[in-house]
């Protein structure tokens, strides 16, 4: 039934086999998860793809529950590494209910071109520098207050602190992470893999009119 517990996890692990058929990440790369519920004791229970186990052969029974502090509920497999930013976005969000991180190649490629400033005030986090860009494509709106974030080591604190920072900046639905690969973040998990593939398509773009 929509909206049920199986529901959002048959949603998230079809998103997951399509963002692996499409290569946006690779067989153990990226972690997508989903919040449940309305109410706030339920709403802090998170199911989060397993850690290095291949996409493409991904099931229900695969992923993990875990609650808002990362102790795991219910699962055979270790969570993610990145526990940490899924959790701390969840924290610092209260709309959000799907997070999705991948390794998207053209939009990861491209971010690492671009001129950036950084946001004042907030170390770290950076946006696109309108004054020096010349892109042969605008930048679609659904994009237009994307983030980009400074290096920290994977699955560390240090990095769930300044994407949980980047998210409530600007109140972004998008942020890539400079040498590592984007998120999005969504109300359900078809709206948070709606940013990263539209960042991805706008990459790919820019890259074939470049080439042009
Ligand atoms: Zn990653």
């Amino acid at each position: 039934m929509r909206g049920s517990e199986e529901y959002i996890k048959r949603e998230l692990v079809s998103c997951v086999r399509t963002l692996f058929s499409k290569g946006y990440v690779s067989s153990g790369g990226g972690n997508h998860s989903v919040r449940l519920g309305d109410e706030s004791r339920e709403r802090t229970r998170i199911w989060i793809t397993p850690s290095g186990y291949p996409r493409s052969h991904l099931t229900l029974d695969d992923l993990v529950l875990i609650d808002i502090e990362g102790n795991v509920l219910k699962g055979d497999l270790r969570p993610s590494i990145e526990v940490p930013f899924h959790t701390e976005i969840y924290r610092v969000r209260d709309d959000v209910n799907a997070v999705s991180h991948t390794h998207s190649p053209y939009s990861h490629a491209l971010i690492q071109t671009l001129d950036i400033v950084e946001v004042e005030g907030h170390k770290g986090i950076f946006r696109l520098d309108d004054a020096r860009l010349r892109l042969p494509l605008g930048i679609p709106p659904p994009l237009s207050k994307i983030l980009i974030l400074e290096y920290r080591q994977l699955g560390s604190r240090a990095l769930a602190k300044l994407v949980g920072e980047a998210f409530t900046t600007y109140l972004t639905n998008i942020v890539v992470l400079l040498d590592h690969g984007v998120i999005g973040i969504g109300r359900c998990i078809h709206e948070a893999i709606f940013y990263v593939q539209m960042l991805e398509e706008w990459a790919r773009c820019i890259t074939i009119s470049y080439r042009l």
